[in-house]
């Protein structure tokens, strides 16, 4: 058995990548402190608290339960020990713009009927697609998604390509989805879940039809206390381990010091001695502005030509009623989508016909509003860097509100109690992010696996990366395998043996 024995590690950034790694470093014998620089943990996964209102900031799909599963068991603990699940029913529904509506729900017998209505034989397709969905995921997890390949060659191995073989993992997801669906609606609701990565269904492979297996079949659930309970759990889970946790702490210089590394920082203490190193914050922004030029893997070219997930225009709604059409998940798209796909990744612009998606948790949540009172968000995936200037925000905000309207039948436009509007600038400011991206570098077939910046620094020994720029990639469960991969990472490279436990019968 090999452990670590009391290196002190600093983790840069609270998001589920961080929070992760702490809490494998702690209970492999290291001492850690996460330094955040906003105000709560979380990351992404902030909460907005205001006049009887809660919002999940940015992720609301709890997604893969069997990741947190997996997680928690690591510690000898279950996700039930800090919070409890909720299976929605529908998992959500979709308005399409031309007054169309289909539900998707835990229900595969439902959802084929339904499939069958838009196309003769597509219920029997949906059974083969959710089947090899099934297969890609299963294996992918396994062999792909779990399994740490940092290099190429790793995946030469005759056990990957043995696995590899009958699953469909390149070519895109546009090629992929028309091989079983011919009704544009159909490809639609199949290809939605590619925003989750960032991607559009021209750009990203085809393994990931995995993720409908994930959300037809794994199901979509609502955590207690939302998303925010989840980082509650993770949090409380590593003071358990020993972690240590200091919010307000912006990190401004990750320097060498003989024998480990100088973290100076804009808080109330301003520099930590660490052996070792973990940045859970953006990638890019650890790279380029806390590192000497010197001390950089990749140069400024290289983060230029990068292909960057969507930034997204978010509006944190409190309204006066229930907003009764809408599920907890709602997803409303033009019957057209490539012209927003074009506005995101071809020609950056905002979409003036917008697919977009609701959030409802008060559906759910009687705790997340006062009472009579809804609370929602509004996200409209667009290009990062745009210019999100207070005008531009106000006349977007007024053509989403006037959208809803006219696409789900709720009006909010005179219930509204409680409004605030979050986008690219914000993301840029509040999480140092490159250009504004929500979610970090998206997942194209060249920045898929070996492709993605690794988790051990080349150019610094003892400094490592996770988070959702790492392995496997973006999304709340993969940000939470990224921590396992880089404690991995940092148990092998500095673990020392020590004799395993015996006991009186040995
Ligand atoms: C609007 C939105 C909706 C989403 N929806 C979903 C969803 O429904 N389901 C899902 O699974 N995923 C979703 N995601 C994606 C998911 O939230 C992210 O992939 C994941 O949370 C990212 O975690 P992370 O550890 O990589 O980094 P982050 O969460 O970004 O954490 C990095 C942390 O580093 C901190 N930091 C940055 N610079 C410094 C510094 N210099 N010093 C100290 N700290 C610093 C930041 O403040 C931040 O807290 C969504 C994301 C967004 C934005």
């Amino acid at each position: 058995m090999t452990e670590l024995s009391g290196e002190r590690i600093v983790v840069i950034g609270g998001g589920f990548g961080g929070l992760s790694t702490a809490c494998y470093l702690a209970d492999a014998g290291a001492e850690v402190e996460v330094l955040e620089k906003n105000e709560q943990l979380g990351g992404r996964a902030s909460r907005l608290e205001r006049d009887g209102f809660r919002f999940d900031m940015g992720p609301s799909w709890y997604l893969m339960p069997d990741v947190f599963e997996r997680f928690f068991s690591n510690f000898d603990r279950s996700p039930a020990d800090y919070y409890s699940l909720t299976h929605l029913d529908p998992h959500y529904r979709i308005f399409f713009k031309d007054g169309d509506s289909v539900d998707i729900t835990p229900d595969l017998e439902r959802s084929k009927a339904r499939f069958e209505e838009y196309e003769p034989g597509a219920g029997e397709a949906l059974e083969e697609y959710l089947e090899e969905s099934r297969r890609t995921y299963e294996i992918g997890m396994e062999h792909f998604v779990y399994t740490d390949r940092p290099r190429l060659r790793d995946w030469v191995d005759p056990t990957v390509l043995k696995n590899a073989r009958g699953i469909t993992l390149i070519g895109s997801m546009q090629d992929h989805v028309e091989g079983y669906f011919s009704h544009p609606k159909l490809q639609q609701i199949m290809q939605y879940t590619l925003v989750f990565l960032g991607g559009s269904p021209n750009n990203t492979p085809a393994l990931y039809n995995l993720m409908s297996h994930v959300d037809f079949n794994l199901g979509v659930y609502y955590p207690e206390g939302g998303i925010g309970g989840v980082v509650d759990g993770f949090v409380s889970l590593g003071e358990e381990l020993g972690v240590t946790y200091h919010t307000d702490h912006p990190v401004t210089a990750i320097e060498g010091r003989r024998g480990g590394f100088r973290v100076e920082t804009d808080g109330e203490r301003d520099e930590f001695l660490p052996d070792l190193v973990v940045s859970d914050a953006d990638y890019a922004h650890t790279e380029q502005e806390l590192l000497p030029p010197e001390k950089r893997q990749y140069d400024a070219e290289y983060w230029e030509s990068r292909t960057y997930a969507p930034s997204a225009f978010l509006i944190y709604l409190g309204v006066e009623g229930d907003v009764e059409e809408l599920a907890h998940h709602t997803l409303v798209l033009p019957t057209d989508w490539e012209e927003h796909f074009g506005k995101i990744f071809d020609k950056p612009a905002w979409p003036d016909d917008p697919a977009y998606y609701l959030c409802v948790p008060s559906k759910t949540d009687d705790t997340v509003a006062p009472e009579g009172h809804s609370n929602l968000f509004v996200l409209v995936p667009i290009a990062p860097d745009l210019d999100d200037s207070p005008t531009v925000r106000e006349w977007y905000r007024d053509l989403v509100l006037d959208d809803i309207a006219e696409n789900t039948g709720v009006d909010l436009r005179d219930r509204i109690v409680l409004e605030e509007l979050f986008s690219v600038s914000d993301f840029a400011e509040r999480y140092n992010s490159v250009r504004g991206t929500a979610l970090g570098m998206a997942h194209t077939l060249r920045q898929t696996a070996v492709f993605r910046p690794p988790h051990r620094s080349k150019a610094v020994p003892g400094l490592y990366f996770t988070g959702s720029y790492t392995t496997p990639g973006i999304g709340v469960p993969m940000c939470v395998i990224s921590g396992e991969h880089t404690a991995n990472a940092v148990i092998e490279d500095h673990a020392t043996d020590v004799p395993e436990a015996t006991t009186s019968d040995d």
